[in-house]
């Protein structure tokens, strides 16, 4: 009589397993996945983090290196998912969201690279942005809805989202870029898509596509007639998948029998994020390197246990200038506040141009392996790190972006052409189709209303 009742209440427990999530200022109820994927941020401006991380269980592990990318993504993505996508649903997701190799590729002893940049754009951002237009269009296709994503971007967040979101069915895009201030190239990767991605170029700096888009986030009317969204680089959709990954990095280099390390080149933190979450999963990561430019908060605040947030600089590593990086609140909640658990698995380190730049140089003469500037900075802090602790490890350093992508700097530094992919090669060739805009935000409501 005693123990059947308990045995009914844990299976119903089981079938209950959705994912919640709870804001980092802890002041707003938890919400589902779905609530928090379309509203981004918490109405207490916390950032959302999900309330239990599962652990795999160990045959996963075991069996981790006969599995394909896929497998690995959506074994992953179930378990922190839960019932919220049935299986059948999220495979179909995982299988459109990983359909490009992400190859660990040795470059000297015990230094590989793990190279995040074969997707559409070239950019680790592409597994971010590719899985939240997904998760957002399955959302949307439940509920019959319409949404018009707005971003103001100056360069690179712009082409992960709009090759992120490109015919994802429900969802509109509409990128502000301003005119005359991005790479030809980047243009290009902006204003060539076509179908449901509309490039709005603006006579303005990038602070005016911002503003503009704030004001259409605050306008009354136009969110009465709109389904506004956001495609922010802090919303919890974009940093499930960037720990997908670091499992399928480690089952690339298991059978090498030794403890892994990983360097990752920083901004904003949400790519080292992914890897601590993967962590907490229970992948046996040695230790991380936090490497960064001369943005170097968050080495600082691993040294010194103070944060201290302050104006960034710019350096040839653009995409990781960032003077407050946004997902520090997350890194600190995973380690219940505590720096001390922090600084046990990850080390921080920061490097100047000028150091980038020869290591880079370096790498390239010593073994014809081309690296970006952002790859570069993580090859320096895996370099240092394995050198202090004399660990006889499997290092891997994140190569977040293709040298092609870099091209102005890697040429220079190297005194050679690096060779660009075909499919940049392709969108180069194409004609660019943008609407010329004055930096007004009443021409953009009437647009958006009209359209
Ligand atoms: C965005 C970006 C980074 C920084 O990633 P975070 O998740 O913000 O730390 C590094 N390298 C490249 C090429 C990027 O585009």
């Amino acid at each position: 009589m005693s123990s059947k009742p308990i045995r009914f209440k844990i299976d119903i427990l089981k079938l209950i397993t959705v994912m919640k999530l709870f804001s980092t200022k802890r002041s707003v109820p938890e919400v589902d996945l779905k609530e928090a994927v379309f509203k981004g941020l918490p109405d207490d401006n916390g950032l959302y983090m999900p309330e239990s991380i599962p652990t795999l269980p160990k045959s996963f592990f075991e069996t981790m290196d006969t599995l394909s990318f896929q497998e690995i993504a959506f074994q992953v993505s179930k378990a922190l998912i839960g019932e919220d996508v049935p299986d059948a649903d999220l495979k179909i997701i995982i299988e459109d969201v990983v359909n490009f190799d992400a190859p660990v590729v040795q470059v000297e002893e015990n230094i590989h690279v793990l190279e995040l940049f074969h997707g559409p754009s070239l950019a680790f951002k592409d597994f971010g942005a590719r899985f939240m237009s997904r998760l957002m269009a399955y959302f949307l296709r439940k509920e019959n809805k319409r949404i018009t994503i707005l971003v103001a971007t100056s360069g690179d967040t712009g082409s992960a989202v709009a090759q992120g979101f490109l015919n994802a069915p429900g969802i509109d895009v509409v990128i502000l870029y301003p005119s005359g201030k991005v790479s030809d190239l980047q243009e290009k990767q902006l204003t060539t898509l076509g179908n449901n991605i509309v490039a709005l170029e603006v006579d303005g700096v990038f602070d005016d596509c911002q503003r503009m888009v704030k004001e259409a986030f605050l306008d009354k009317e136009l969110t009465g007639k709109i389904n506004l969204s956001s495609a922010n680089s802090i919303n919890i959709s974009r940093l499930i998948p960037q720990s997908f990954y670091y499992f399928y990095a480690y089952a690339q280099v298991k059978k090498l029998g030794k403890p892994v390390v990983f360097s990752v080149p920083s901004g904003n933190f949400g790519n080292l994020c992914g890897g601590l979450i993967a962590k907490r999963m229970g992948l046996p990561v040695a230790k991380f390197v936090a490497t960064t430019n001369a943005n170097d908060v968050i080495p600082q605040y691993l040294y010194t246990g103070l944060f201290e947030p302050r104006p960034s600089v710019q350096t040839i590593s653009n995409a990781m200038d960032v003077g407050n990086p946004s997902n520090f609140q997350r890194m600190i909640e995973l380690y219940g506040n505590d720096w001390t658990a922090l600084k046990n698995d990850v080390v921080g380190k920061a490097y100047d141009d000028a150091t980038t730049a020869a290591a880079l140089k370096d790498v390239y003469t010593r073994t014809g392996y081309v690296m970006d500037p952002h790859g570069a900075v993580g090859y320096l802090g895996l370099k240092d790190y394995l050198q202090d602790s004399a660990m006889d490890a499997t290092g891997i350093f994140l190569a977040t972006a293709h040298p092609a992508k870099f091209i102005e700097v890697v040429n220079e530094v190297i005194g050679k052409e690096v060779e660009i992919p075909e499919r940049l090669k392709e969108v180069a060739k194409k004609e660019k189709v943008a609407i010329p805009m004055t930096a007004d935000f009443q021409l953009l409501k009437k647009y958006l209303l009209e359209r």
